[in-house]
């Protein structure tokens, strides 16, 4: 049976940057993927400049199928536009952009088993038991990179709820260069009012709109009627093939190790509740935890106990901004009619907000912000009905 250092289960951002910093600190290192790379990924492939800023290399300019400077936002008949002067965010698709990174990784010198699915995880005493469609192998600890329907995570924390979990359908529709710039250019389309939480989005891409709506699992009843009537409203075509995806909703104080085991990205549930931004989280959680498994290496102490701090830094370092991006969600969820004229009515709503897209300012300082502005800026959105 083969013998590794540290196994990564799953090659998306989170275990692409994880598996690139251990092999990089000398751990010899496997990541299983059960997809062959590149792999399809269902996202809109917005990744913000905060993002990049975290990957540690800089990507091919070929990867960039649009660049985002703003967003336009709608909500019932109302409309607002706004742009930054700086970049907000690239817009990649997932297939090519993952596939990048792991050659990073593959290049750091991690071994790559493509097309191999891990069917179980054993935790024993001294080392972690995988086996996969394909064979069986031990390592001294296991990060689980596997997304949100992680096998890693069962034997961490208990299942999402529905409550826990975000549903997102979504399809791509061809386009020509011409009539992606003619929609929108360079921004981004975000439609809220479609469903009782979330929003719907229209990326633009180098041949096609990324459109899809998202929302909270129990407020998602009609998923496919949602879409299709989102896709009519817009002028789209319809007979396109659709996909759906649970995403991770909320998750800053869940279970994120046990003895020989820690998750990141979506598998620890690291995703923006107000508007789904996960890649960032993937990238730094997986550097944290990779960080903390080298630690772990050479102290030869894989305990929960030693594994935990690795929770302590998530919590310092994003933990607190996913905590009041939940905050801000439920607010949202609860009194949408009000938010949302707030946030179609009011530039400086939307522009101080879009500071959090570009990692200038965090949540909690701009509720701080917010809230005693509210009674202004609704008696300003009430007089502009009129
Ligand atoms: C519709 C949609 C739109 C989104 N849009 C955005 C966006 O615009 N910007 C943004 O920042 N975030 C977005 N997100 C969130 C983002 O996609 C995730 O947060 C991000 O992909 C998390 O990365 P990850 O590496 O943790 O997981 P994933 O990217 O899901 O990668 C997990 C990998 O594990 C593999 N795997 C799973 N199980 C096994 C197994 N048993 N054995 C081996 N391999 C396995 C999978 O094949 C996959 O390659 C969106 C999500 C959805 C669903």
């Amino acid at each position: 049976m083969l013998q590794y250092d540290v196994i990564i289960v799953g090659a998306g951002p989170a275990g692409a940057i994880a598996s690139k910093t251990c092999a990089e600190k000398g751990l010899s290192t496997l990541l299983l993927e059960k997809a062959v790379i590149p792999r399809f990924k269902l996202c809109g492939g917005g990744v913000s400049t905060s993002a990049l800023s975290h990957l540690g290399f800089g990507i091919e300019k070929e990867l960039v199928e649009r660049e985002c400077y703003g967003v336009r936002v709608h909500f019932k008949d109302r409309q607002i536009e706004l742009k930054k002067s700086s970049r907000l965010a690239i817009l990649v698709s997932r297939d090519n952009f993952d596939s990048y990174i792991v050659s990073k990784a593959v290049d750091a010198g991690v071994v790559l088993q493509e097309g191999e699915k891990a069917t179980s995880i054993k935790p024993e005493p001294s080392k972690v038991v995988v086996e996969t469609t394909k064979g069986k192998y031990n390592a001294k600890v296991v990060i689980g990179a596997d997304g949100v329907n992680s096998i890693v995570s069962k034997h961490v924390r208990d299942s999402y709820k529905p409550n826990e979990l975000g549903l997102c359908i979504a399809a791509d529709i061809p386009a020509t260069n011409e009539e992606v710039d003619e929609y929108i250019e360079n921004a981004v389309d975000i439609h809220y009012g479609l469903t009782k939480s979330g929003y719907g989005w229209v990326f633009p891409k180098a041949k096609h709109f990324s459109v899809g709506v998202a929302g909270n699992l129990p407020s998602m009843k009609s998923p496919r009627k949602i879409f299709t009537h989102f896709l009519e409203t817009l002028g789209f075509r319809t007979d396109v093939a659709t996909h759906a995806h649970l995403i991770p909703y909320g998750g800053y104080e869940r279970e994120v190790c046990s003895d020989r085991l820690i998750l990141v990205g979506d598998a620890a549930g690291f995703v923006d509740p107000f508007y789904g931004e996960g890649i960032k989280y993937a990238f730094i959680s997986a550097k944290l935890a990779a960080e903390r498994v080298v630690e772990s290496y050479e102290n030869d102490n894989y305990t929960k106990s030693a594994l935990d701090t690795y929770k302590r830094s998530c919590y310092n370092s994003f933990g607190k901004d996913l905590e009041y991006s939940l905050r801000l969600t439920r607010l949202m969820n609860k009194y949408p009619d009000i938010f949302f004229r707030l946030l179609s009515s009011n530039k400086s709503v939307l522009d101080e907000w879009l500071e959090i897209v570009a990692g200038r300012m965090e949540y909690k300082a701009y509720i701080r912000w917010l809230v005693p502005r509210v009674p202004y800026f609704m008696l300003k959105a009430l007089v502009a009905s009129k």
